[in-house]
């Protein structure tokens, strides 16, 4: 298998590097202290096709590959992780789940707008108390007339504030009836936002709670119930893990390009800090992680992309992602010393950042466990 991009990847890859140095890379620090995504940034990398990257073109999407999605992506996780995770949740999970499971009027009405960038997409699965996984959601949808009512509330919704419309995770009927999503706008009666939470990382995701008291949505609204249901929460979680490993790919590049910066320009004792051999051991340690993790994800993207079974892969992919992003952050902590320790300094906030991955989607517990299991399973 050969996993290097060929020549419409490096298009790709080429215009998100040429997005990120114009627009978002020099905005980073600011959207990190002012805990806010100019909405310029999603529009740009709207412009350049990014919104519908991995969505068919019927309704105005690229149709282009999960593998494509990854190369480009980590430019723009490594540029600034808050905008990509914002941008995850509507290009890398609302618009493919809707492009794949959407019934005709959701598809007609959202997909066209969501690709075009006319509409902003959040994801709202995880419960305060009940955590991330579909076992533990309670919210409830119970029927009312022709419409439906959606009770409960959805904890850390990033982009809360700018989204337009949200797919909503919940129960039929009962706190344990089967799974249902709903695609849920912003101005639907009963929705509400809970003040933005502050996040010690990932500050620019802008995160905040929703509150579905009595949301009143319409009956086409309803995305998907019962196994459909079950199917559509597989697929988001391999987009979401996808997602979420490339994100720690980019930190780690980030971190590593960073400590090559300080470790050659500053000097200890008379001489460079990258000719200690205690700063190579690390510089290797992160060049190695990084290359791995790069390629299991790819590996785990193209599974996605032929329609294999991607979810063990992606589940190893973002575990490795997280910890090898937690790895190189602390790594570059200790290269960049006192300074690293100063609020706000760059190492630090890939550091803060980097502690995301530890506790975003799918618990990294869990993902051991389904890991494990897998393995287990062949000598049972
Ligand atoms: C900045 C930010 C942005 C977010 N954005 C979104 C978003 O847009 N949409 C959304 O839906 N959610 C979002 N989340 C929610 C996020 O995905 C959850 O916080 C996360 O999944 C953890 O859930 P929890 O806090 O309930 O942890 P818990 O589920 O309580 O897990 C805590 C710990 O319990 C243990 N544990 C949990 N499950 C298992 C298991 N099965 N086996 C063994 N041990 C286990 C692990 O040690 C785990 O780390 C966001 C969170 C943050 C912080």
């Amino acid at each position: 298998m050969n996993f290097d991009p060929d020549p419409a990847q490096q298009q790709w890859i080429k215009r998100m590097e040429a997005v990120c140095k114009e627009q978002i890379a020099p905005a980073a620090g600011e959207v990190d202290s002012e805990r806010f995504i100019p909405r310029e940034h999603f529009t740009a990398l709207v412009r350049f096709g990014f919104a519908g990257l991995v969505n068919a073109e019927e309704h105005g999407g690229v149709g282009e590959r999960h593998t494509t999605a990854v190369a480009a992506g980590v430019y723009l996780a490594k540029s600034c992780p808050s905008t990509f995770f914002a941008f995850l949740s509507h290009a890398w999970r609302v618009g493919p789940t809707l492009d794949r499971f959407g019934t005709d009027a959701i598809k007609s009405r959202y997909l066209p707008k969501l690709n075009a960038g006319q509409l902003q997409g959040g994801w709202a699965l995880g419960e305060r108390h009940e955590g991330n996984e579909k076992f533990t959601i309670s919210s409830v949808a119970r029927k009312v007339g022709e419409g439906y009512r959606l009770t409960g509330a959805k904890a850390f919704v990033a982009g809360a504030s700018a989204a337009d419309c949200f797919v909503v995770l919940c129960r039929m009927e009962e706190p344990t009836g089967p799974l249902a999503a709903f695609v849920v706008e912003n101005r639907a009666p009963g929705l509400k936002r809970s003040e933005q939470v502050r996040t010690i990382g990932m500050r620019g995701a802008h995160v905040a709670d929703l509150i579905l008291d009595d949301c009143q949505v319409q009956p086409w609204a309803l995305l998907a119930e019962g196994d459909d249901c079950e199917r559509l929460l597989e697929f988001a979680q391999v987009q979401s893990a996808l997602g979420l490993a490339t994100l720690g790919i980019g930190i780690t590049e980030a971190c590593l390009d960073l400590s090559i910066e300080r470790a050659t320009s500053r000097k200890l004792r008379g001489k460079k800090l990258a000719k200690y051999q205690d700063v190579h051991f690390k510089i290797a340690q992160m060049k190695t992680m990084l290359d791995a993790t790069f390629l299991v994800t790819v590996r785990a993207a193209y599974a996605q992309d032929v329609g294999e079974n991607a979810q063990v892969l992606a589940g190893v992919a973002k575990l490795q992602a997280a910890e090898t992003a937690n790895q190189a952050a602390d790594f570059a902590m200790s290269i960049f010393g006192g300074d690293s320790y100063v609020e706000n300094s760059i190492a630090n906030r890939f550091w803060r950042d980097a502690q995301f991955l530890q506790v975003a989607g799918k618990p990294l517990a869990s993902i051991r466990q389904t890991i494990a299991e897998k393995e287990l399973a062949q000598y049972e």
